[in-house]
């Protein structure tokens, strides 16, 4: 699933292979997904982009919008894009774009949405992505991440406040699993227990390991237009058989909050 880092990531590579170029052909839907989601006809998708150049590329929370005049196109959560000269066999693509020399496809994993539109798109999701600070923006700093600790603190887990109703956009399990290891929290311990010290230091966790991900192009569970991403992590499906790499114990899943946690009982206990 695409979350922040590789969001910001992902902006960076379409910027590289796709900008001032013009799409000469689109096909929505050649292979139908359940769970792609489109915000419109097919016909629109074509009339917004054919013809068009994108001459940006942006992301927020956990979207990717690629911009040029009167078009824009959005990729959002589980999409995986490729970047081919000729049409592999293989492949199940929602999306394909043509352009002079490549092809840009976009699959649909689990779930995730590809839109399009002209001039604005009312989605709750992106309005709350597009107005509330990324986590490595110079808006989301120490006074903005206590004032949301302080407005959170009845009774959330810190999954929960994470990873959770759009409080922080593009902070997703994955990337909280992460950041949880390394602050040595638990992932369902309250976050009114944390005392004014814990609270800094996972600030400044967050901080650092959003910027490690990106310097790394995105963790190696997502694949993304360079191929995976060089971020070993460490809480994660992909990782959860190899020992803790702090105490070297074995690590444990569990499934919380509709989805799996993982987390080292020793360097993450839970004060109960
Ligand atoms: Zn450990």
């Amino acid at each position: 699933m695409i979350e922040y880092p590789e969001a910001i990531v992902l902006s960076r590579q379409l910027k590289q292979k796709f900008l001032n170029q013009t799409i000469l052909d689109v096909e929505v839907n050649a292979f139908p997904h359940k769970m792609a989601w489109f915000n419109t006809e097919s016909e629109i998708y074509r009339d917004v982009l054919v013809g068009h150049q994108f001459n940006d590329c942006i992301a927020y929370g956990s979207f990717v919008e690629l911009k040029g005049e009167d078009c824009h196109l959005v990729f959002h959560e589980g999409v995986q894009l490729r970047d081919v000269q000729e049409l592999p066999l293989d492949v199940k693509y929602q999306l394909m774009l043509v352009f002079e020399d490549h092809f840009l496809l976009v699959s649909i994993k689990m779930y995730g949405g590809i839109y399009c539109f002209k001039d604005d798109l009312n989605y709750v999701y992106r309005n709350i992505a597009l107005k509330k600070p990324g986590l490595l923006d110079e808006r989301f700093d120490l006074h903005y991440w206590k004032m949301m600790v302080q407005n959170n603190l009845e009774k959330l887990s810190m999954k929960s406040f994470l990873a959770t109703e759009q409080r922080f956009p593009g902070l997703g399990n994955g990337c909280c699993q992460e950041i949880l290891f390394e602050a040595g929290i638990h992932p369902k311990c309250k976050l009114s227990s944390l005392n004014y010290k814990d609270v800094e230091k996972l600030y400044h966790v967050i901080k650092i390991k959003m910027m490690d991900i990106v310097d790394q192009r995105g963790r190696d569970t997502e694949i993304l237009l360079d191929g995976p991403g060089g971020y070993p992590t460490i809480m994660s499906s992909k990782s959860f058989d190899s020992p803790c790499p702090v105490c070297g114990g074995t690590k444990v899943k569990e499934v919380y909050l509709g989805g799996s946690i993982y987390f080292c009982p020793q360097c993450q206990k839970l004060e109960e």
